[in-house]
């Protein structure tokens, strides 16, 4: 059946891929590239047996290698660029245009569609800001195209994503740029699991591989997407620099963590503080976006994941099997995001706009943030979809927290 709300948890099934993946990866006609959201990486491996919590980055590459794609990309780097032209966005409305805040973000098409239906009246404060997976299809399809010497008509972007929601994302008809799609086929982790089962892969034993060019370098903010917190943590450390000049002292903002169900704030930028609130699930959203129109809560920038836990808990991931509960903690979504955590405090760059691969894209394509070409191919619109008379608004979590 067809969700009507571009169901996050996936209890709706939508349409898989598989097979038609398969097809465009024999056709030696087309070029087929493969990008992977960030949360993959740290959940992918309980699908073939290994803890809650595996980074599996190198595997996970070395499988879609195997698996016969052409190009292997990372979608952290263009997570990494929406937190260019995002922060570029609240830069210019805190600096400018006020009335214009809060910021939303948009990047989870679940919430986008909740928006769409039940709160119209925000859409202008959604960010204009394509997600990462739509950027990276935009860019494979312009800029890789043109610098690689390849007909943009015969590449073929297949994205690995945490939910099905992204499916229903990649099929808006405001998805395209220069006449083509920019993302052909979604499929969600357990998909590309079964794909890697059918052909009998070994992915436990795998070696580790790296992303291809020019999608393989991020920062560790492009990686924490994944779990809910992320995009506003990622944006705070670009705004910084944005708005005062001065890189943020310690790049951790810890408010932003946590499975809190909703989460406010504030964070120094200079001599300003913004405030911020953070909602995962569409019930805590709504309780924001009620609390902000009472005159209750003031918020300028937003974060809103539809899934408990953000992308690591989303309904295209892995289903745990109680084998795996004895290796989780505190909940499962708790490991999957510490795992992000982890890989960013190792890392060497931490920002979004210290990534070298954005910087490069900026200098050879799109110039700057908001600029005439960035526009056309990074940014997109909203519809107002009114409230179907069979459409169920969700209720409202009480209090989702740890305990999940
Ligand atoms: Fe998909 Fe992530 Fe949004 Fe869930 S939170 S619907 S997994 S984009």
């Amino acid at each position: 059946g067809q969700c009507v709300l571009a169901c996050p948890t996936a209890s709706l099934t939508e349409k898989e891929y598989i097979k038609e993946v398969w097809e465009v990866i024999s056709d030696s006609n087309k070029h087929v590239v493969v990008q992977t959201a960030p949360s993959i990486q740290v959940t992918i491996g309980e699908e073939f047996g290994m803890p809650v919590g595996s980074f599996v980055a190198g595997k996970l590459v070395a499988a879609l290698r195997r698996l016969g794609f052409d190009k292997v990309f990372a979608t952290d780097v263009t997570a990494d660029l929406t937190i260019l032209e995002e922060g570029n966005e609240l830069m210019e409305r805190v600096l400018h245009e006020p009335e214009k805040l809060p910021l939303l973000s948009s990047c989870c098409p679940g919430w986008v569609k909740y928006a769409e239906h039940f709160y119209p009246e925000f859409l202008p404060h959604l960010s204009s800001t394509k997600s990462p997976h739509e950027m990276c299809g935009a860019l494979t399809k312009t800029w890789y195209a043109k610098k690689y010497g390849i007909d943009p008509s015969t590449i073929v972007n297949v994205a690995i994503m945490p939910c099905t929601a992204k499916k229903y994302e990649a099929a808006r008809p405001e998805m395209e740029s220069d006449g083509y799609r920019n993302v052909d086929y979604v499929l969600t982790t357990r998909e590309l699991a079964r794909m890697i089962r059918q052909v009998g892969i070994d992915f436990v034993n795998l070696p580790d591989e790296e992303y291809d060019e020019p999608f393989d370098q991020y920062s560790g903010a492009g990686m924490i997407f994944g779990a809910t917190g992320g995009v506003l943590e990622a944006a705070v450390r670009t705004a910084h620099k944005l708005i005062t000049g001065d890189e943020m002292p310690v790049p951790d903002y810890e408010d932003a963590r946590g499975l809190r169900g909703l989460k406010y704030g504030k964070v120094n930028l200079g001599d300003r503080t913004i405030t911020i609130a953070i909602a995962h699930g569409t019930g805590n959203a709504k309780k924001a976006l009620e609390a902000f129109k009472s005159g209750e809560k003031k918020f300028d920038y937003m974060e809103v994941m539809a899934c408990p836990g953000g992308c690591v808990g989303g309904g295209g991931q892995p289903i745990l099997s109680s084998r795996d509960y004895k290796y989780i903690s505190l909940s499962y979504r708790h490991n999957r995001a510490d795992a992000l955590y982890n890989v960013d405090r190792g890392k060497k760059i931490r920002r979004s706009h210290e990534n070298p691969r954005v910087q490069q894209i900026y200098k050879e394509f799109l110039g700057e943030p908001l600029s005439v070409v960035a526009k056309k191919y990074l940014h997109t619109t909203y519809v107002e979809r009114g409230r179907h008379p069979y459409l169920v608004e969700d209720k409202p979590y009480e209090g989702f927290d740890e305990r999940y």
